[in-house]
């Protein structure tokens, strides 16, 4: 997902607890700064094409060892003598071959597999050479995400995710091929993969699983462990679910979901040419979600009761937006990501209906804006995957284009699109352009001032208004202006008169440049003007703005970044004196970094604040008291301690802790460790 490469962690990371999602984005902003994978080869892109794979792989599970034979299929662009691949950094290379069975030079470097022929692959015609390899995949390290598994090998279940390199990868994300998976593992375990699946074929002590999948896509993923398949009782459906002990029990409601999330999309994209799903749970300690054709993996902590329908139809439409149709190249990543969650909306506009789905957008924009200065999304292969620069441009500002492509050419134009788009571009991949001649001939309007807006730049306009009302002989007319800075903007505005006593009276105006005029007329007397109030455009205003300075901060505490993090929260009260949050998490960093002066005053400022999220006031009481216990003043702990208890309020364990300390004062623990914690207050 994100950050990496296109698997699910950001998806992922959004649906994790707000602390752990804390957690996983520190470590990947430093993992950020060691990813090997350089998107900027991925924007220069190989000079061979890749078509099939045919891996022989056994599995020593209980080794965590892999030893493997690839056969790499590829077509040269030019007359070629050196091919670059990648390859997880644990993978030994034991022997490469050219198609003449020939052994030929190779090396090593991290994640680098660079092949030197002595006789070249000739341009336009398909050979193939063969790389023997193996090795250790028993942890995160040398993994192509440092610090994420995404390929594992154990006893406990192994995941081998396409993201993980576990065979030599050429054009990440890009290079669309086919393939055959023979993988032999212990006789009782399970192989699960993208294709048709032969009879597995029986040894003593092993069994050899055999997936095709003849298609051009991403069949890259394997899962093996000791699962049951449970076929899903949806009527209609052809879905198995593979869980770990203990969640046999959740099989029923995922199948259902799932078969519902999938007829919704194969209505409005258009069924998918085999409608066979597995829905694996992996473990716990990779990304939340990864997509594979026809092959969902969900960690455990994504199979829940009640089903994380969110995550859920996230993934499946990975199914049509990567698997069927995918980007042409890493800076048409939005089209991926972006077009994903997006789908996710629109499952969940139809499935929990419009206010929900207005809530996500509003997310969604605060999510995009939070980085939106850094980069366009057509320039998405110059950031980092994984990291929350990706998330915010590729998965919340993708998804925004998307939204707003709506809002300007329809609903009906905007389905005819998707619909276009899966079925025109199916096992094929698709650039922005390509897209975009795909939204103008469904809308049968031209769109380059829409993309060349919201996909090639950035910035986002933040809308003034002006305003008078004339009394007319029957009810009143409102004339006023819109302004905003950004000189290429071109969008239909909506403009929205509130009206005493009558409803709202809303009108689309087209705005072209800085300003547009607006006349309204209304039954009733003219109370207030909004532009934009139904969020349809990707905008700034009071609001958003203080969730998105809110958000950074946020982002920064995560990050442990505390110094940074105190003056981005200043500035939050700088638009919002009042608020409660921004004090409370000064309050957390001072109390953390033991300037209980500062921190006390905070916390105070906090409880006179505007008390959102409610939980503030007995947190804040709590931390009162733990910086009375801190500084030996133990009558007015208690007194703190008793307040936090009268809140009634046991919001991650407040009460609690509050007792505890009544029992026996809090007491810091050593510098260094708790310098090294995150603020164990609540995330949000
Ligand atoms: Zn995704």
């Amino acid at each position: 997902m994100n950050r990496l490469i296109s698997t699910d962690l950001a998806a992922s990371l959004r649906r994790a607890s707000p602390v752990r999602r804390g957690i996983i984005q520190a470590s990947l902003l430093v993992m950020a700064l060691i990813v090997t994978s350089g998107s900027g080869r991925a924007q220069r892109g190989p000079n061979f094409e890749v078509k099939n794979y045919v891996i022989d792989a056994q599995l020593l599970t209980s080794e965590h060892l892999i030893s493997a034979t690839a056969r790499i299929d590829l077509i040269p662009n030019i007359d070629l003598t050196a091919l670059n691949f990648e390859l997880h950094s644990n993978l030994r290379v034991d022997k490469v071959t050219d198609p003449s069975g020939q052994d030929v030079n190779f090396k090593r470097d991290g994640l680098n597999l660079s092949v030197s022929l002595l006789n070249p692959l000739p341009a336009g015609k398909l050979s193939t050479i063969t790389v023997k390899y193996g090795g250790l995949l028993n942890s995160a390290d040398g993994s192509p995400v440092e610090g994420i598994k995404v390929a594992y090998i154990g006893p406990d279940g192994t995941y081998l995710l396409y993201p993980g390199r576990w065979f030599p990868v050429s054009g990440y994300g890009v290079n669309r091929f086919s393939a055959t998976m023979n993988i032999t593992v212990p006789s009782d375990e399970v192989v699960i993969a993208s294709g048709k699946e032969a009879l597995p074929e029986r040894q003593p002590g092993q069994v050899t699983y055999s997936y095709v999948f003849d298609k051009e896509s991403f069949p890259g993923t394997v899962i093996a462990g000791h699962y049951t398949a449970q076929p899903a009782t949806a009527a209609g459906a052809d879905i198995a679910l593979y869980l770990k002990p203990g969640h046999e029990g959740l099989a029923a409601s995922y199948g259902d979901t799932a078969a519902k999330i999938l007829g919704f999309y194969s209505d409005i994209f258009s069924p998918l040419p085999d409608a066979h799903l597995a829905i694996v749970e992996i473990a716990d300690d990779t990304v939340g979600g990864y997509t594979a054709p026809g092959l969902v993996a969900l960690a455990s902590r994504a199979v829940t009761n009640p089903v994380n329908y969110r995550l859920l139809s996230h993934e499946i439409s990975h199914l049509w937006w990567r698997c069927l149709v995918s980007p042409a190249s890493s800076n048409d990543a939005f089209l991926d990501e972006g077009l994903a969650e997006y789908s996710k909306a629109l499952y969940i506009q139809q499935a929990a209906g419009d206010a929900a789905f207005e809530d996500l957008m509003r997310d969604t924009a605060v999510g995009a804006l939070t980085h939106e200065e850094v980069a366009p999304i057509a320039q998405a292969s110059q950031l980092h995957e994984f990291t929350p620069e990706y998330e915010s441009i590729v998965f919340d500002k993708g998804a925004m284009v998307f939204h707003m492509l709506r809002w300007v050419i329809g609903d009906d134009a905007f389905h005819q699109t998707l619909k276009t788009l899966a079925q025109q571009y199916a096992w094929k991949s698709v650039s922005t352009d390509q897209f975009q001649r795909i939204a103008e001939k469904a809308s049968k309007q031209e769109l380059t001032f829409f993309f060349a807006q919201w996909v090639n730049s950035t910035g986002v306009p933040q809308f003034k208004r002006n305003w008078a009302v004339y009394r007319l002989q029957k009810g009143y007319q409102v004339v006023g202006k819109m302004q905003q800075d950004l000189d290429i903007f071109r969008m239909p505005v909506e403009v929205r008169v509130i009206c005493q006593g009558s409803r709202p009276v809303t009108e689309r105006i087209e705005m072209v440049g800085t300003t547009a005029d607006f006349t309204i007329d209304t039954r009733t007397k003219p109370l207030r003007v909004l532009v934009d109030p139904a969020s349809r455009i990707l905008k700034f205003d009071d609001q958003t703005k203080y969730q998105v300075e809110m958000a950074r901060a946020d982002q920064l505490r995560e990050q442990q970044a505390y110094l940074d993090a105190i003056r981005q929260y200043q500035d939050v009260l700088q638009i919002n004196s009042n608020s409660s949050l921004a004090h409370y998490r000064l309050g957390d960093i001072h109390f953390l970094l033991r300037n209980y002066n500062a921190a006390m005053e905070e916390f105070r400022r906090s409880l006179d604040g505007d008390l959102n999220p409610k939980w503030i006031e007995v947190w804040a009481h709590l931390k009162l008291g733990e910086i009375f216990d801190a500084t030996g003043q133990r009558d007015r702990a208690l007194n703190e301690y008793q307040r936090a208890l009268q809140t009634n309020d046991n919001t991650q364990g407040a009460l609690d802790e509050a007792n505890r300390y009544v029992q026996k004062p809090y007491k810091p623990q050593s510098q260094s460790s708790s310098a090294q914690s995150a603020p164990s207050s609540p995330a949000s």
